[in-house]
């Protein structure tokens, strides 16, 4: 185990438009091949909603068995050489306090001490206690906001709860989400909110846009929605559709906010106009950054409860290795070199800033189509 008791990240480059350690194209760069520098942690699968897209909705319990002990996992992440930032992620994280107590603050404490970067993915619904304890140790609240009032929350937020919740108890918890958001974001937290570009949200985007200035959010991010889980039956967006709302996204936001667009499914290979066109209005915009999906290219998750490892939460391909088998880099390089999924989609543009499509991306858009004998046009 690491033994660093100080805290050595005082004075580390901030993440900004121009430095987003999550991004695998900056480790690309770096080491001249995909490195393991990003690793997810899924520390509950209990959660207080059922969002009607929720990408690992069937991993949703009521009831959930004891994690492998914790000093395993962090024996696990110190192993890991190139490790620059962790994510943790469930369900809600802070379903549970002692959750919050027992995992959440200590995998913190460890990434500031070690000088790597932080993320947590939270709905922000549950009392504000839990989040501000939060506020020394994170780097990055990332919330979901895809709504424009109450009644959205209510109808997305519980969709597939299985049984009726009253509207009023949705309307709290929406009200408790904004006020947590706004306290978090005054008192110095990074919150990102992201937005999904989807059939209900894609006319909707530069007002959502406006609610998650007004909370004080330091980042809006948007993905298109896909159909992993949950969001499996869910009508799926045209290309067109989806351009058409990232242009007026683009249109009516601040451009003092930094937007972070990721999974897109728009390539500079794609030979396509409107594709080049909006790929340059992108590169253009400022304060404006396309993000390399992580998951497969320098991310893995881990599941705390059994230790097996996947290349997304979205647990639809199955695990590739197990932490109480072998160290994680290990298991990171056999995905990377003998998977035959990652064969499909393992290509690279440098100029393009592109590291090839999202594995969701290619099934959904581009079933046909051989990433690999393709090249970028100049943007
Ligand atoms: S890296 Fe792959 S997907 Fe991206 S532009 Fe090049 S060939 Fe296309």
């Amino acid at each position: 185990m690491r033994k660093q008791t100080i805290t050595i990240n005082e004075g580390i480059r901030p993440i900004s438009p121009s430095y987003d350690p999550w991004d695998p194209i900056l480790s690309l760069r770096e080491f001249g091949r995909h490195a393991l520098t990003s690793v997810e942690l899924t520390v509950t699968n209990l959660c207080n909603m059922r969002c009607e897209h929720c990408a690992v909705g069937d991993s949703l319990v009521l009831k959930e068995p004891e994690q492998l002990p914790l000093p395993l996992i962090l024996k696990a992440l110190d192993e890991v050489e190139h490790l620059q930032t962790i994510s943790i992620t469930g369900g809600e994280p802070t379903f549970r306090r002692q959750t919050v107590e027992e995992k959440i603050i200590p995998l913190l404490k460890y990434a500031k001490e070690r000088g790597i970067r932080s993320q947590i993915n939270s709905n922000l619904t549950l009392d504000y206690e839990r989040y501000e304890k939060l506020l020394p140790y994170l780097d990055v609240m990332h919330i979901s906001f895809n709504y424009t009032s109450e009644r959205d929350f209510h109808e997305i937020g519980f969709a597939r709860s299985g049984h009726p919740v009253k509207p009023e108890v949705a309307y709290k918890m929406y009200e408790t989400m904004i006020e947590n958001t706004r306290k978090l974001s005054e008192a110095g937290m990074f919150v990102s909110a992201e937005s999904m570009i989807n059939y209900r949200t894609h006319r909707k985007l530069p007002e959502i846009h406006r609610m998650i200035v007004e909370m004080g959010c330091k980042r809006h991010e948007v993905h298109p929605m896909y159909a992993a889980d949950f969001a499996e039956g869910l009508p799926v967006l045209a290309l067109s559709d989806m351009r058409a709302a990232i242009h007026s996204l683009l249109d009516a936001r601040d451009p003092d906010v930094w937007m972070l667009f990721g999974t897109l499914p728009f390539f500079a290979c794609n030979g396509n106009e409107e594709d080049l066109q909006l790929l340059r209005r992108l590169r253009k915009e400022p304060n404006v950054t396309v993000r390399n999906d992580p998951d497969g290219r320098n991310r893995v998750n881990v599941n705390m409860f059994t230790g097996d490892v996947f290349v997304t939460d979205f647990a639809a391909i199955p695990a590739f290795g197990n932490v109480r088998e072998g160290k994680l880099d290990e298991i990171f390089s056999r995905w990377l070199t003998e998977h035959p999924l990652n064969q499909k989609v393992n290509c690279h543009c440098d100029a393009a800033g592109c590291c090839g499509p999202n594995l969701l991306v290619a099934d959904m858009y581009y079933q046909d189509t051989d990433f690999k004998s393709r090249k970028a046009a100049a943007l």
